[in-house]
This record gives C-alpha cells, structure tokens and sequence, in this order.
C-alpha cells in the first residue's frame, strides 16, 4: 500500500509548537531545581540511567500537542510512564503533574500517564488510523543530555518524523544556547534557540520561547580550510576517547589544524556545527556492539544537513533509522561540512586499518 507523503509544513507547525510548550516545562523544572540538581525531581530508572520529572512531563506535553495538532500519531519516545506507574513513586507523578500543568491546565496524572505511554519505546505499532505506515512515525527525546540538564548546562528537547527511515521533520529546542558563539555552554541563555528543518528546506532557527516568531534561514559561514574546531560529548563515555585521540592525530600528522574538543551535552552539538560554530561533531563509536538510539540523532542530524552538513557515521556511511530503535546498520556518529567532514573519515579509516 503507498503511503501518502506526509504535509511537511503541518507537521513541522505542530513540532515547533510541541517543542516549545516542553521547553516552557523543563526550563521551568530547572529553573526551580538547586545549584546541585538535588531539586530537580531526578530519579533513577532500573536500568540507572538518570531521568527527572521534566523528562516525563515533556514527553507528555510533547505527545499531547502533536495528538491534538495532527489527530492519531505514531510516536516512539524515549521514555515510558511505568516508573510513574508504581504506587511507591506517587510523590514522582505528583510532580510530574504540577510541572506538565502550566501549560495542559488542569491536567489529571490518569491522562498525563496515558499520553507518556502514546511514546512508549516497547510499544512498537502505532493506534490504527494514524497515518504512514509502521517505517513513517514521530521520535522523541523530551530531554537528551539529562545530566547536563541537571547540571543545569545545556540539553535539548529533539523530535523528529521519520518517513520511510529518513528524518524528514526536525524540532531541536535547546532552551539555554545562546545566540552569541561566545557565551560559554555552561552559562545558560535566559531565552535559547529552537532549530527547525525540512526535508525540503533550509534549515531555521528561532529563539526558544516564541511561538509566534519567523524563522531565520541558518547561514553557516564556510570552514576554513586545513583546520577543524571539534565538538564532543560532555560525558567522555559516550564515545572512545582512545580512539579519538587516534584520529585527532592522523589528521594532525596529515597536515590538519585541530582544536581541541568543546564539550557540550546533547543533540546540541548538531546545531554548534549547523551553525558554524564548530565544523566537526565526532562520536567514536564507544564499543564495537554499541548502537545509538534513533531518538538521540533524528533531528540533529536532519537540522545539520539542511543547513549544509553531511551527518554520517564515523566511516562515512549515511545513518539509517528504518531499521528499529537503533542505528543498527551504523557505527558512531560525523557530523560537519564536506571538507572536514571527508578529512575526519580518511583520518578515521587510516586509524582503523592501524
Ligand atoms: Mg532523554
């Protein structure tokens, strides 16, 4: 049956409004949260990875507004309400309500966890009636970097469509980037930036907490030849720090200046290089079993290459999300403008090959 392509300026209206509402909620979370993040509702789930009231709220509100925006959807999150869901994490819900409330008044923890679970990433196959078919669905991140959020750095709040395994719709909220390249990534912006893209068009960008406000066209200055400013991960066990430093020095031995890696968390590091102020985003792939997650690049990635960056991985292959929940066909992550891009893969190669 032939899927009927989807309106890419409806869904994009919808995903600019969904982001916005969740980066109200989760800026609002941090704000409240202590200089340490103890006030942050953080909480652990089973499997130890750090999550916070804001994270269930922003799916929540995200799920909501693109349900009422666009009727039935397929959306795979990153999170579900199953922790929410026990009775001895009442006090969790409790909050989780108060915080997703100023912007769904009156909203009940009932409805607040049914529309968590709409994103659910165990449930696979979307309600009937929503359009496209089981490749064409919604992915979400309500909050990725959660420690750099509860650090009270940056974060990003990503949602992407993927039709047919290709991103074609991006919504990047980064709440606290600032507009200013200098501002240091550890001094949160009061307003922030929101990154919009197409498939079909340039990538934009918006201050975070206008709903109203017109899009500018990304501009990316062009990379000066011989030199790559780097960016990485706040966490160095996201990617292989050895190997990087591998690579880092096959491309000085070629010739390359290199700078040495700033560091910020999150799908924030796709809209540094998309807007030019880094050339490379590198994650080398941090075991050789390891795959990312769809939710963690859908948008970065299609919001750096309508503002002219190729987003690969780490051998130059281009990134497929038809394939699950994770890039299975796909090893680390590369991101940046053709010439350094291609610099970074042959540096990368000859690094593999020893
Ligand atoms: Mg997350």
């Amino acid at each position: 049956m032939s899927q009927p392509a989807p309106d890419l300026d409806a869904y994009l209206s919808a995903a600019r409004r969904a982001v916005t509402l969740a980066a109200r909620v989760t800026r609002a979370v941090q704000q409240s949260m202590g200089p340490d993040g103890l006030r942050s509702g953080a909480l652990s789930k089973a499997d130890d990875s750090p999550v916070t009231i804001a994270d269930f709220a922003a799916q929540a509100v995200v799920a909501r507004t693109l349900v009422h925006a666009l009727g039935p959807i397929r959306l795979v999150g990153e999170e579900s309400a199953r922790y929410l869901r026990d009775p001895a994490h009442a006090a969790a819900l409790a909050a989780c309500v108060e915080a997703a409330s100023p912007v769904w008044p009156g909203v009940r923890a009932d409805e607040l966890l049914a529309t968590i679970d709409l994103g659910a990433p165990e449930i696979r196959s979307g309600p009937a009636g929503a359009p496209g078919g089981p490749d064409s669905f919604w992915t979400l991140d309500p909050i990725d970097g959660t420690k750099g959020f509860i650090r009270g750095h940056q974060y990003s709040v990503c949602l992407a469509y993927i039709h047919r395994g290709v991103p074609v719709v991006a919504a990047l909220a980064c709440p606290n980037l600032s507009p200013d390249f200098e501002r240091p990534f550890e001094d949160p912006d009061p307003r922030g930036l929101t990154f919009l893209a197409t498939a079909d068009g340039p990538a934009r960008v918006v201050p975070a907490d206008d709903e109203t406000a017109t899009p500018k066209a990304i501009e990316r200055p062009a990379a000066i030849p011989g030199s790559i400013r780097m960016v990485g991960s706040y966490t160095a066990s996201h990617s292989n720090e050895s190997m990087s430093t591998r690579v880092v020095r096959a491309l000085e031995a070629s010739g390359v200046r290199v700078e040495r890696p700033r560091r910020v968390d999150s799908q924030v590091k796709y809209a540094v290089v998309a807007r030019g102020q880094a050339d490379v985003f590198l994650r080398t792939p941090r075991s050789a079993v390891y795959r990312e997650n769809i939710w963690d690049h859908a948008a970065g990635s299609l919001i750096a290459q309508r503002a002219g960056c190729l987003a690969t991985d780490v051998l130059g292959v281009g990134l497929d999300f038809g394939r699950g929940l994770a890039l299975e066909g796909n090893s680390g992550i590369l991101c940046g403008p053709a010439g350094p891009h291609g610099l970074v893969v042959e540096a990368v190669r000859a690094v593999s090959r020893g």
